[in-house]
């Protein structure tokens, strides 16, 4: 490729984002950041019966959720304008006026009913379905009467031959002419139909690789076969694998959740998590298993997606979860989670420290930002539920001492941090002679209500010093 590539994503506003489109957007992207070329978004929006308006804001939200910029397309704009097919019918119907003219694309009259019923006829006696080919009846139909309706279809070649393109995933593939027929192009109220859309779309906006799922592969040879009769260069194609859902079932909204890109973002996954588990399937680089954005757009190309089917993991996908958890800034993090924790009743606003010490405390443990909400909750809430038996073992009298010295240091402090509250858990057990533990203990029980919880700085600063004070007045007065 000479000049620098023009790639899309081009789907159809039918439902949410799914896992497969997130794929096809992401490979793109990369590609076009790689090579410093263009990502176009292209809404194929010409099944108006199931296109709504909700699912394309849902699309537009999970790509942008993902980061996945595209350059040209809906609120971008661009050099090839409009970016929705439906805005588009003016330029179908005249390439398809065009190729009538020439003699390459025809009129036909027969109704919806008739191609019914021949269909029907057809795999009847064939047995099995999606035999029936279209028998070519209007091809040289002369006896129309003027103002009729008609869909236009495309004229297949009558000599034999074959049509053969060199896909990036696939290798060589080639398709005999005699197994195609003179296919749809325009409906009869104007609507392209989609390898007609496609290819016009794909052609005017200079596309020069087109890469999506592999169940466009057939597609890709009516597509061809428009390309030649308008004499126009072909993109290349990348055709990609499968993804197969954790029961190796191939990956589906009907039968698979997790193919919902905003279900992951419910989960408390993070969208750098996601794109990293998404570009492993079906594309990798040596073992690498932490792809960072920066190594994405380094190393990705076509050439090294296989074609082996993905297979959907999903402890892998909660690791990579762990991982972007405990690696990126916990600040970061901390703006992330706030509405994990309005969500589950315990709110925090937004410059609240307490954010990023939840993130410091649980993110060895948490591995979504649900669970990492979860474990923080208890400390968030006012009071605590004191567990009897740990009450019964660790706030003794002669422990209650220990916790009243605790408490009156604590509450001394200018200010509390953890280093300065591990301090006052130090000085109180070096003056009383006793192990740390005899200390850090009796107060986690006070705070937390049971045995185990973080570091006992931690802890405390994490309850916040107002209810800390509070949980040990109440744990004192049990004395
Ligand atoms: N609108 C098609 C889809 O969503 C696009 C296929 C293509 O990329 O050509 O499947």
């Amino acid at each position: 490729m000479a000049s620098a590539p023009r790639v899309r994503f081009a789907p159809s506003p039918t439902g949410y984002l799914h896992i497969g489109g997130a794929r096809t957007a992401l490979f793109n992207y990369l590609y076009a950041r790689r090579f410093g070329g263009t990502f176009i978004l292209r809404i194929e929006d010409t099944d108006q019966e199931r296109s709504t308006e909700a699912s394309l804001q849902a699309i537009l939200d999970g790509l942008k959720w993902l980061d996945i910029g595209w350059d040209e397309g809906p609120e971008k704009g661009g050099p090839y304008p409009p970016y929705f097919q439906t805005q588009r019918l003016d330029t179908y119907r005249q390439h398809a006026e065009q190729l009538i003219a020439a003699g390459k694309a025809y009129r036909c009259y027969c109704t919806p009913e008739e191609i019914k019923e021949r269909r029907a006829r057809a795999e009847k006696e064939a047995g099995v379905t999606g035999v029936y080919k279209y028998e070519g009846t209007c091809r040289d139909r002369k006896d129309v009467p003027a103002g009729q309706h008609s869909v236009v279809r495309f004229k297949m070649p009558s000599q034999e031959g074959s049509v053969s393109f060199d896909d990036f995933v696939l290798g060589k593939i080639t398709k005999e002419y005699s197994d195609l027929d003179d296919w749809v192009m325009l409906r009869a109220d104007g609507i392209p139909l989609y390898n007609f859309g496609c290819v016009i779309d794909d052609h005017l906006m200079d596309i020069s690789l087109v890469a999506r799922g592999q169940e466009h592969v057939n597609s890709t040879f009516p597509q061809l076969m428009l390309y030649q009769a308008f004499g126009w260069e072909p993109p290349r194609f990348a055709h990609l694998p499968l993804i197969l859902g954790p029961d190796r079932e191939k990956l589906s909204k009907r039968k698979h959740k997790e193919a919902d890109v905003m279900l992951h973002k419910a989960n408390g996954i993070l969208p750098e998590a996601l794109l990293n588990f998404v570009i492993r399937l079906g594309w990798s680089h040596g073992n690498d298993e932490v792809i960072s954005r920066q190594q994405m757009i380094e190393w990705f190309d076509f050439k090294d997606v296989g074609s082996t089917s993905g297979v959907w993991n999903p402890e892998k996908l909660l690791w990579l979860n762990q991982h972007y958890l405990k690696t990126l800034p916990a600040s970061d993090i901390a703006a992330r989670l706030a509405p994990f924790l309005a969500e589950q009743g315990s709110p925090l606003p937004a410059q609240d420290p307490r954010l990023e010490h939840i993130v410091v405390a649980f993110r060895e443990r948490a591995k979504t930002l649900v669970e990492m909400a979860a474990m923080a909750v208890p400390y968030l809430k006012q009071g605590v539920a004191i567990d009897e038996k740990a009450a019964a073992k660790h706030l003794t009298a002669d422990s209650l001492k220990l916790v009243r010295q605790v408490r009156d240091d604590a509450a001394a402090l200018p200010e509390w941090t953890v280093p300065a509250l591990d301090t006052v858990i130090k000085t109180v057990s070096e003056r009383a002679g006793v192990g740390m533990g005899k200390v850090a203990q009796p107060v986690r029980v006070a705070i937390t209500g049971n045995t185990t919880s973080p570091g006992i700085g931690e802890t405390l600063l994490l309850v916040g010093k107002d209810e800390a004070l509070r949980r040990l007045d109440a744990a004192l007065a049990r004395g």
